[in-house]
């Protein structure tokens, strides 16, 4: 299966067009929709995904994994599913024997996406994994392998490469539109509630704040300079230490990257805040908010609009997805890109807990 590279997704913003609208053509009807397995049903697959499918012109829910028998069968009633497209965690395997599924969509707590893309991948199917890919580089590597090795394609839920008005941001960075730039800000912060979530139990999460929501920032960061980090610095703080042990409350980071940009980011848990501002030799230019499900805006100092139409990103990323798969071509999530952030998240837990540069090969 090809994967995609930083020029393939260089093409894909320019493929975008002024719009930036990132849903693919509607399905033609004779064309089949790819049936899409969701794994758990927890708050973002009952909140986002399962209405998504109900937009979706190139893919359809075709099965649910629960562990909770009573919510798959309710789930399932209300969103036309039979019964016997109800899996649990020990039948999951049997998703092979399901011609109905063509992607397996994990959207479980984050230790537990590589175990299931990989199982996924060795039943056959295609698979697209919530964001962090997974809690460590080695299980990133060994996902692709999988994947690979299946030729099965791997797509990461980087729901903000679909979105127009972040997709408008990085082509004005690209273009130089606003002269080069020369400064990235990029805030990804939430406030996390109950106590008891597994996001706040490192086992399951991989860390903190960064890995969950500061990853927006790293992404954006990213797509915005169109480069890799050459370096990190950071700094981490707690202000709650009863609730977020041994993960970072809030996370400080810098990065470097080969032009002379840098990106300051913050990521926590402690507040509301996400945007991501560019300033360029012309002018400033970016979103805020910038990683919302809804409501973004988008913002130009030259007094130019920057505004599209929302979308559901959802929606959008998984036709996105199915369309890659049925037409063969690489989806510009791919597994790598994924992989790309997890190693740079271990620099930047490096950098913070040394007090010292950490440099990225
Ligand atoms: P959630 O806690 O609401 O749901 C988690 C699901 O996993 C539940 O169905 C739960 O029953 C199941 N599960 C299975 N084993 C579990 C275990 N040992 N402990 C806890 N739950 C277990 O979480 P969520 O908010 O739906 O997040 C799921 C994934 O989606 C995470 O990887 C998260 O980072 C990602 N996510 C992405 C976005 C986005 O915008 N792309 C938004 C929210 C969450």
């Amino acid at each position: 299966m090809p994967m995609i590279d930083r020029r393939g997704f260089l093409g894909a913003l320019a493929a975008a067009g002024a719009m930036g609208v990132m849903r693919p053509r509607a399905a033609r009807a004779d064309e089949k929709r790819l049936g899409v397995a969701l794994v758990g049903i927890g708050k973002l697959t009952q909140t986002q995904l399962l209405p998504a499918l109900k937009k979706t012109t190139a893919c359809r829910l075709a099965a649910l994994v629960s562990g909770h028998p009573d919510k798959a069968r309710k789930v399932a009633a209300e969103y036309g599913l039979p019964e016997k497209n109800i899996y649990s965690y020990e039948t999951f395997d049997r998703l092979a024997d399901n011609p109905e599924v063509d992607i397996v969509y994990v959207v479980l707590p984050n230790a537990m996406h590589a175990e299931y893309t990989i199982r996924a991948a060795r039943a056959g199917k295609h698979v697209y994994c919530e964001k962090p890919m997974a809690v460590s580089v080695r299980e990133c590597e060994e996902m692709i392998a999988a994947c690979n090795k299946a030729k099965r394609m791997l797509g990461i839920a980087y729901r903000l490469h679909f979105e127009p008005h972040n997709l408008e941001v990085a082509r004005i960075a690209r273009s130089k539109e606003l002269g080069a730039i020369k400064v990235i800000e990029a805030a990804g912060c939430t406030m996390v509630g109950d106590p008891k979530q597994w996001r706040l139990d490192k086992k399951l999460s991989g860390g903190g704040s960064l890995v969950d929501i500061g990853i927006y920032a790293l992404q954006a960061a990213r797509y915005i300079s169109g480069e890799e980090p050459v370096s990190v610095t950071a700094r981490q703080s707690v202000t709650d230490p009863a609730k977020f042990k041994g993960i970072d409350e809030t996370m400080l980071f810098e990065l470097a990257f080969p032009s002379g940009v840098l990106a300051s980011c913050i990521s926590s848990y402690a507040v509301f805040l996400n945007h991501f501002t560019v300033a360029a030799e012309a002018g400033r230019f970016g979103v805020d908010p910038g990683l919302n499900y809804h409501g973004i805006r988008g913002f130009r100092s030259d007094g130019k609009p920057l505004a599209f139409p929302d979308i559901d990103q959802f929606a959008a990323e998984m036709d996105d997805f199915a369309t890659c798969v049925r037409a063969g071509k690489p989806t510009r999530v791919p597994g790598e890109e994924g992989l790309r952030d997890v190693r740079i998240m271990e620099a930047i837990y490096r950098a913070a807990e040394s007090g010292r540069e950490v440099k990225l090969g």
